[in-house]
Protein backbone atom coordinates (compact mmCIF):
# COMPACT_ATOMS: atom_id res chain seq x y z
CA UNK A 1 0.00 0.00 0.00
CA UNK A 2 1.10 3.34 -0.81
CA UNK A 3 0.37 6.97 -0.06
CA UNK A 4 0.56 7.61 -4.04
CA UNK A 5 -2.68 4.79 -4.37
CA UNK A 6 -5.69 6.26 -5.68
CA UNK A 7 -8.36 6.92 -2.46
CA UNK A 8 -11.91 6.46 -3.74
CA UNK A 9 -14.12 7.32 -0.41
CA UNK A 10 -17.72 8.00 -0.60
CA UNK A 11 -20.29 9.59 1.37
CA UNK A 12 -23.75 7.76 0.77
CA UNK A 13 -23.68 8.27 -3.07
CA UNK A 14 -21.35 10.98 -3.52
CA UNK A 15 -17.61 10.40 -4.24
CA UNK A 16 -15.32 13.18 -2.67
CA UNK A 17 -13.14 14.67 -4.89
CA UNK A 18 -10.41 17.37 -4.44
CA UNK A 19 -11.21 20.48 -5.91
CA UNK A 20 -8.28 22.64 -6.40
CA UNK A 21 -8.37 25.98 -8.98
CA UNK A 22 -6.88 24.41 -11.68
CA UNK A 23 -8.22 20.85 -11.54
CA UNK A 24 -10.37 18.50 -9.62
CA UNK A 25 -9.33 14.94 -9.13
CA UNK A 26 -9.49 11.80 -6.93
CA UNK A 27 -7.25 12.17 -3.73
CA UNK A 28 -4.99 10.01 -2.90
CA UNK A 29 -4.35 7.58 0.21
CA UNK A 30 -1.81 9.81 1.47
CA UNK A 31 -4.36 12.94 0.91
CA UNK A 32 -6.96 11.29 2.67
CA UNK A 33 -4.46 10.07 5.17
CA UNK A 34 -3.92 13.71 6.28
CA UNK A 35 -7.89 14.01 5.98
CA UNK A 36 -9.26 11.63 8.04
CA UNK A 37 -6.05 10.80 10.86
CA UNK A 38 -4.95 7.37 10.81
CA UNK A 39 -7.36 5.76 13.05
CA UNK A 40 -10.46 5.87 10.75
CA UNK A 41 -8.73 4.86 7.51
CA UNK A 42 -8.85 1.34 6.17
CA UNK A 43 -12.72 1.00 7.65
CA UNK A 44 -14.09 -0.16 4.31
CA UNK A 45 -10.59 -0.12 2.73
CA UNK A 46 -11.27 -2.96 -0.59
CA UNK A 47 -8.00 -4.92 -0.28
CA UNK A 48 -7.36 -6.30 -3.96
CA UNK A 49 -11.34 -6.23 -5.33
CA UNK A 50 -10.53 -3.17 -6.97
CA UNK A 51 -9.12 -2.88 -9.88
CA UNK A 52 -5.98 -0.41 -10.24
CA UNK A 53 -6.88 3.10 -12.30
CA UNK A 54 -4.23 5.09 -14.11
CA UNK A 55 -1.58 2.81 -13.42
CA UNK A 56 -2.30 2.70 -9.45
CA UNK A 57 -4.10 0.86 -6.88
CA UNK A 58 -7.44 1.55 -5.51
CA UNK A 59 -8.41 1.83 -2.09
CA UNK A 60 -12.67 2.29 -1.18
CA UNK A 61 -13.69 4.01 1.69
CA UNK A 62 -17.03 5.32 3.37
CA UNK A 63 -17.49 8.45 5.06
CA UNK A 64 -20.53 9.03 7.15
CA UNK A 65 -23.56 9.89 5.54
CA UNK A 66 -23.39 13.77 7.14
CA UNK A 67 -19.57 14.36 6.20
CA UNK A 68 -18.96 17.53 5.57
CA UNK A 69 -16.24 18.03 2.80
CA UNK A 70 -13.17 20.41 3.71
CA UNK A 71 -12.42 23.36 2.01
CA UNK A 72 -10.35 22.10 -1.20
CA UNK A 73 -12.40 19.15 -0.89
CA UNK A 74 -16.24 18.82 -2.36
CA UNK A 75 -18.89 15.86 -2.99
CA UNK A 76 -19.80 15.04 -6.38
CA UNK A 77 -22.76 12.09 -7.25
CA UNK A 78 -21.05 9.27 -8.74
CA UNK A 79 -22.90 10.24 -12.51
CA UNK A 80 -21.95 13.60 -12.32
CA UNK A 81 -18.18 12.70 -11.69
CA UNK A 82 -18.16 10.85 -15.11
CA UNK A 83 -17.51 13.94 -16.81
CA UNK A 84 -14.34 15.28 -14.26
CA UNK A 85 -12.14 12.03 -13.59
CA UNK A 86 -10.80 9.55 -16.45
CA UNK A 87 -12.79 7.27 -17.40
CA UNK A 88 -11.01 4.18 -15.41
CA UNK A 89 -11.00 5.81 -12.53
CA UNK A 90 -14.90 6.32 -12.91
CA UNK A 91 -15.21 2.58 -13.22
CA UNK A 92 -12.80 1.89 -10.44
CA UNK A 93 -15.22 4.55 -8.43
CA UNK A 94 -18.20 2.55 -9.38
CA UNK A 95 -16.50 -0.56 -8.01
CA UNK A 96 -15.64 1.12 -4.95
CA UNK A 97 -19.55 2.49 -4.66
CA UNK A 98 -20.86 -1.26 -4.72
CA UNK A 99 -17.82 -2.11 -2.36
CA UNK A 100 -19.22 0.38 0.18
CA UNK A 101 -22.40 0.18 -0.37
CA UNK A 102 -22.49 -3.47 0.02
CA UNK A 103 -20.34 -3.57 3.61
CA UNK A 104 -22.76 -0.99 4.66
CA UNK A 105 -25.46 -2.98 4.43
CA UNK A 106 -24.09 -5.94 5.55
CA UNK A 107 -23.32 -5.62 9.32
CA UNK A 108 -25.20 -8.39 10.35
CA UNK A 109 -26.66 -11.80 9.92
CA UNK A 110 -29.55 -12.01 8.16
CA UNK A 111 -30.00 -15.12 9.16
CA UNK A 112 -29.53 -14.61 13.11
CA UNK A 113 -28.72 -11.53 13.63
CA UNK A 114 -24.67 -11.82 14.89
CA UNK A 115 -22.16 -9.12 13.46
CA UNK A 116 -20.59 -10.18 10.80
CA UNK A 117 -16.82 -10.24 9.77
CA UNK A 118 -15.02 -9.98 6.85
CA UNK A 119 -13.87 -13.47 5.08
CA UNK A 120 -10.19 -14.26 4.69
CA UNK A 121 -10.37 -15.32 1.21
CA UNK A 122 -13.69 -14.98 -0.25
CA UNK A 123 -14.86 -11.49 -1.00
CA UNK A 124 -17.50 -11.72 1.38
CA UNK A 125 -18.98 -11.60 4.96
CA UNK A 126 -19.41 -13.98 7.00
CA UNK A 127 -21.61 -14.98 10.07
CA UNK A 128 -19.00 -16.71 12.84
CA UNK A 129 -22.42 -17.76 15.17
CA UNK A 130 -24.13 -19.85 12.19
CA UNK A 131 -21.12 -20.09 9.50
CA UNK A 132 -23.50 -18.42 6.49
CA UNK A 133 -21.49 -16.24 3.88
CA UNK A 134 -22.88 -13.50 2.80
CA UNK A 135 -21.68 -12.46 -0.75
CA UNK A 136 -21.84 -8.94 -2.72
CA UNK A 137 -25.37 -8.43 -3.91
CA UNK A 138 -25.95 -7.94 -7.78
CA UNK A 139 -29.06 -7.34 -9.48
CA UNK A 140 -29.45 -7.76 -12.99
CA UNK A 141 -31.53 -5.87 -14.67
CA UNK A 142 -32.53 -6.31 -19.11
CA UNK A 143 -32.31 -2.87 -20.93
CA UNK A 144 -33.72 -3.25 -24.58
CA UNK A 145 -33.74 -1.01 -27.47
CA UNK A 146 -36.80 -2.41 -29.67
CA UNK A 147 -36.82 -1.78 -33.45
CA UNK A 148 -39.54 -1.39 -35.64
CA UNK A 149 -38.03 -0.97 -39.36
CA UNK A 150 -36.43 2.40 -39.12
CA UNK A 151 -38.10 3.51 -35.85
CA UNK A 152 -36.82 2.82 -32.25
CA UNK A 153 -39.45 2.85 -29.01
CA UNK A 154 -38.20 4.63 -26.26
CA UNK A 155 -39.93 5.61 -23.36
CA UNK A 156 -39.63 8.02 -19.87
CA UNK A 157 -39.68 7.31 -16.49
CA UNK A 158 -40.99 9.86 -14.11
CA UNK A 159 -37.68 10.66 -12.53
CA UNK A 160 -35.54 11.14 -16.18
CA UNK A 161 -34.80 14.74 -16.50
CA UNK A 162 -37.23 16.92 -18.76
CA UNK A 163 -37.65 15.54 -22.36
CA UNK A 164 -35.28 12.54 -21.99
CA UNK A 165 -36.13 9.19 -23.73
CA UNK A 166 -34.30 6.00 -22.91
CA UNK A 167 -34.49 2.63 -23.76
CA UNK A 168 -36.80 0.06 -21.93
CA UNK A 169 -35.47 -1.73 -19.13
CA UNK A 170 -36.57 -3.91 -15.76
CA UNK A 171 -35.06 -6.27 -13.10
CA UNK A 172 -34.91 -9.70 -14.01
CA UNK A 173 -37.13 -11.61 -11.15
CA UNK A 174 -36.11 -15.19 -9.64
CA UNK A 175 -36.78 -17.82 -11.71
CA UNK A 176 -36.39 -16.01 -15.17
CA UNK A 177 -33.59 -15.86 -18.03
CA UNK A 178 -32.95 -12.68 -19.35
CA UNK A 179 -34.95 -13.31 -22.27
CA UNK A 180 -37.67 -14.27 -20.75
CA UNK A 181 -37.14 -11.03 -18.36
CA UNK A 182 -37.06 -9.34 -21.79
CA UNK A 183 -40.04 -10.39 -23.12
CA UNK A 184 -42.14 -9.59 -19.70
CA UNK A 185 -41.16 -6.21 -19.53
CA UNK A 186 -41.32 -4.89 -22.75
CA UNK A 187 -45.02 -6.18 -22.35
CA UNK A 188 -45.77 -5.04 -19.08
CA UNK A 189 -44.46 -1.51 -19.42
CA UNK A 190 -45.45 -0.63 -23.24
CA UNK A 191 -48.03 -3.38 -24.57
CA UNK A 192 -46.52 -4.47 -27.40
CA UNK A 193 -44.35 -8.16 -27.81
CA UNK A 194 -41.19 -8.17 -29.63
CA UNK A 195 -38.89 -11.17 -31.13
CA UNK A 196 -35.73 -11.52 -32.43
CA UNK A 197 -33.81 -10.98 -29.72
CA UNK A 198 -29.78 -10.16 -29.87
CA UNK A 199 -27.21 -9.94 -27.16
CA UNK A 200 -26.23 -6.44 -27.37
CA UNK A 201 -23.16 -6.21 -24.30
CA UNK A 202 -24.13 -5.29 -20.74
CA UNK A 203 -22.67 -2.41 -17.76
CA UNK A 204 -21.93 -2.45 -14.20
CA UNK A 205 -24.15 -0.12 -12.85
CA UNK A 206 -23.81 0.92 -9.44
CA UNK A 207 -27.11 2.37 -8.55
CA UNK A 208 -26.68 1.18 -6.54
CA UNK A 209 -25.75 -2.40 -7.36
CA UNK A 210 -26.94 -3.42 -10.92
CA UNK A 211 -25.98 -5.01 -13.99
CA UNK A 212 -27.29 -3.69 -17.40
CA UNK A 213 -27.80 -6.74 -19.85
CA UNK A 214 -28.21 -4.82 -23.49
CA UNK A 215 -30.11 -6.11 -25.69
CA UNK A 216 -31.97 -5.09 -29.40
CA UNK A 217 -34.85 -6.63 -30.46
CA UNK A 218 -37.90 -5.89 -33.23
CA UNK A 219 -41.02 -5.39 -32.71
CA UNK A 220 -43.47 -8.54 -33.45
CA UNK A 221 -46.91 -6.97 -32.52
CA UNK A 222 -49.03 -4.77 -30.35
CA UNK A 223 -49.62 -1.08 -29.75
CA UNK A 224 -48.09 1.21 -27.00
CA UNK A 225 -50.01 1.00 -24.05
CA UNK A 226 -47.68 1.95 -21.18
CA UNK A 227 -48.22 1.19 -17.54
CA UNK A 228 -48.73 4.24 -16.37
CA UNK A 229 -46.81 3.36 -12.48
CA UNK A 230 -43.53 2.66 -14.65
CA UNK A 231 -43.03 5.02 -17.21
CA UNK A 232 -45.25 8.03 -18.18
CA UNK A 233 -44.66 7.87 -21.91
CA UNK A 234 -43.46 5.59 -24.60
CA UNK A 235 -43.28 6.84 -28.21
CA UNK A 236 -41.51 5.56 -31.70
CA UNK A 237 -38.32 7.57 -33.08
CA UNK A 238 -36.63 7.77 -36.59
CA UNK A 239 -32.91 8.39 -36.02
CA UNK A 240 -33.30 12.05 -37.88
CA UNK A 241 -36.16 13.10 -35.54
CA UNK A 242 -34.48 11.20 -31.47
CA UNK A 243 -35.16 13.34 -28.45
CA UNK A 244 -33.42 14.27 -25.57
CA UNK A 245 -31.09 10.95 -24.52
CA UNK A 246 -29.30 9.65 -21.54
CA UNK A 247 -25.93 10.44 -20.49
CA UNK A 248 -22.95 9.09 -23.03
CA UNK A 249 -21.73 6.85 -20.67
CA UNK A 250 -24.67 4.52 -20.44
CA UNK A 251 -25.03 1.17 -22.12
CA UNK A 252 -28.95 3.05 -23.25
CA UNK A 253 -27.13 5.81 -25.33
CA UNK A 254 -24.68 3.12 -26.67
CA UNK A 255 -28.00 0.90 -28.08
CA UNK A 256 -29.48 4.34 -29.79
CA UNK A 257 -25.87 5.38 -31.37
CA UNK A 258 -25.69 1.75 -32.76
CA UNK A 259 -28.94 1.82 -34.20
CA UNK A 260 -28.21 5.27 -35.38
CA UNK A 261 -25.06 3.86 -37.17
CA UNK A 262 -27.15 0.93 -38.56
CA UNK A 263 -29.28 3.05 -39.63
CA UNK A 264 -26.98 5.54 -41.37
CA UNK A 265 -25.80 2.33 -43.16
CA UNK A 266 -29.14 0.81 -44.67
ZN1 LIG B 1 -25.66 -15.98 11.28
Amino acid sequence: MSTSDWALAFSGDRLLLMSGAEEIRVPTRGEMMNLLGEPGWGEADSGTSIPPAEGRPCHALELTDDFEAPEGYELVGLRASHALIPLSLFRAAGTARQRVEWLRTHRFCARCGTALERHDEHQAMSCGECGQLHFPRLSPAVIVLVQRGREILLGRSPHFSPGVYSTLAGFVEPGESLEECVHREIEEEVGVTVSNLHYFGSQPHPFPHSLMVGFVADWADGEIRIDPSEIEDARWFTADRLPDLPHSMSIASALIADFVKRDAGS
